[in-house]
């Protein structure tokens, strides 16, 4: 890849952040005619949590991007959600819709590599430069009085850019730049990591959820031989299980998971940590912005924004923060793109910044919907009283299904349709 030197030239749209969002940002713009340059600070591609579920909302969003084929074939839809009560063995199930119905299609595990590189081959090689991390943000004003972004790159260089969107994950220089809160944390943590059954593992292919006092575990089959975990480690639990060190072996943390944390779990639960391939293992305390800071806060001044975890960190409790993600994509691009093509194929700054303001007006109320339902749902499943374990059991799933059903059965809609495509856009990139 190529590493960005020192820029005299102002680009017109810099993507700051390499990651699903990034991606995905880079390749709706490059739909509508425009190339952006995305800034990453990692050496290549990052796929840290090795898979994500994708719900309808995001299929449809990798419709309107063009790559979900490229996906949809590799991976079988889920058939149904299973919810395990540990104290009591009690199951309820969720179906998910098979059929396509209305638009609403079946939730799908991939593997981040898959979807990343999906997104990255769309653009040209020349559109990424990694090991490019951003430290500071200032502005100025060009020759006809609009006001530029200018990005102090780590190792001194100066990149200037008429649009800046910060897709730069929790803690994105860009949002804070703009004002917005800095994220919270949410009390509890998660570990993750992908199980590996060289013969090949026994499971349906459905979403199974175990659900106790202070620990919620998953698992979700990728494949035939992989399935992916996570456990959530409650606000409820011991201090010493909630903070896991940094330097802590992951042969530790599996240990720690299946001698006390889920000791009291099914056994297949304890089956799938046991396959663990132990370099995939990781943790981290969960955050999220709080909404009334999406609602009020500022998501962007003139021509500079963010999308993604960088606007909307939430917890990972409807498996939502990658889904929506996307959907920013897609709006971002039609925004821009919408303006963009209106203008003659030029991007006129106070017409972008207009574009800008719409992209923000359709996410705001979404997003923040969204970071509300994952916090709730999480406290829900956290059984620490037996006010909340009476409603988790009794009650709470059942809502759950429909209000589901609900937010993931959204569609962000198309891109504008350009009438041709410069040779440019067909040149792919190979990224491994
Ligand atoms: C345990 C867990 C499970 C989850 N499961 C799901 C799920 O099943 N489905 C789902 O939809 N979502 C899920 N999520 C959420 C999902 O992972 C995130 O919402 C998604 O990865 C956000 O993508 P992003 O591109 O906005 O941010 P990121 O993936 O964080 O990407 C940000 C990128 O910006 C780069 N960057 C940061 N700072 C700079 C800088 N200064 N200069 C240059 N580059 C920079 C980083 O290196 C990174 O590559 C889960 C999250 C967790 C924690």
């Amino acid at each position: 890849m190529e590493r960005v030197t020192e820029m005299k030239k102002v680009e017109d749209v810099v993507i700051v952040g390499g990651g699903i969002c990034g991606l995905a940002t880079a390749v709706a713009l490059k739909r509508v005619g425009i190339d952006a340059v995305v800034l990453e600070r990692a050496e290549t591609l990052r796929t840290t949590g090795t898979s994500i579920t994708l719900a309808s909302n995001a299929w449809l969003a990798l419709d309107a991007l063009g790559v979900s084929h490229k996906l949809s074939r590799l991976y079988s839809p889920l058939t149904r959600s299973t919810v395990i009560n540990v104290s009591n063995g009690a199951v309820q199930q969720i179906s998910f819709p098979q059929a396509d119905k209305g638009r609403q299609v079946a939730p799908k595990a991939v593997h981040r590599k898959a979807l990343m590189q999906a997104l990255a081959e769309e653009l040209p090689i020349k559109n990424i430069h990694f090991s490019c991390k951003i430290t500071s943000i200032s502005t100025e004003l060009d020759i006809q009085g609009s006001s530029i972004a200018v990005l102090l790159m780590e190792d001194g260089t100066y990149i200037k850019t008429k649009v800046l969107i910060g897709c730069d994950g929790v803690h994105s220089r860009v949002a804070r730049w703009l004002g917005l809160g800095e994220p919270v944390n949410s009390g509890r943590s998660a570990v993750r990591g992908l199980s590996i059954f060289p013969q090949g593992h026994q499971y349906d292919h459905d979403f199974t959820r175990f659900v106790d006092v202070s620990f919620n575990g998953a698992f979700v089959p990728l494949t035939d031989t992989e399935l992916f975990w996570g456990l959530v480690i409650g606000n409820s639990a011991p201090l010493e299980h909630r903070d896991i060190a940094a330097t802590t072996p992951a042969e530790s943390i599996q240990r720690d998971i299946k001698e006390h944390h889920c000791k009291d779990f099914p056994k297949v639960y304890l089956d799938v940590v046991s396959h663990l391939d132990l370099s995939t293992l990781t943790w981290g305390p969960l955050k999220l912005r709080l909404p009334w800071n999406v609602i009020f806060g500022n998501l962007n001044k003139g021509t500079i924004t963010v999308a993604g975890d960088a606007m909307h960190p939430m917890t990972p409790d409807l498996g939502q923060g990658g889904c929506s993600a996307l959907e920013d994509a897609v709006v971002l691009g039609r925004c821009i793109g919408e303006s963009y093509l209106k203008n003659e194929r030029q991007l006129v700054s106070s017409e972008v910044a207009k574009a800008i303001d719409d992209y923000v007006k359709e996410r705001r109320w979404r997003v923040a919907g969204l970071i509300a339902a994952s916090f709730v749902s999480g406290w829900m499943q956290d059984g620490s009283s037996w006010l909340k374990r009476f409603i988790r059991n009794a009650i709470f799933y059942r809502i759950f299904r429909q209000y589901f059903s609900n937010i993931t059965n959204y569609d962000c809609g198309k891109l504008p349709k350009i009438s041709s495509c410069s040779p440019e856009s067909n040149s792919r990139n190979k990224i491994d």
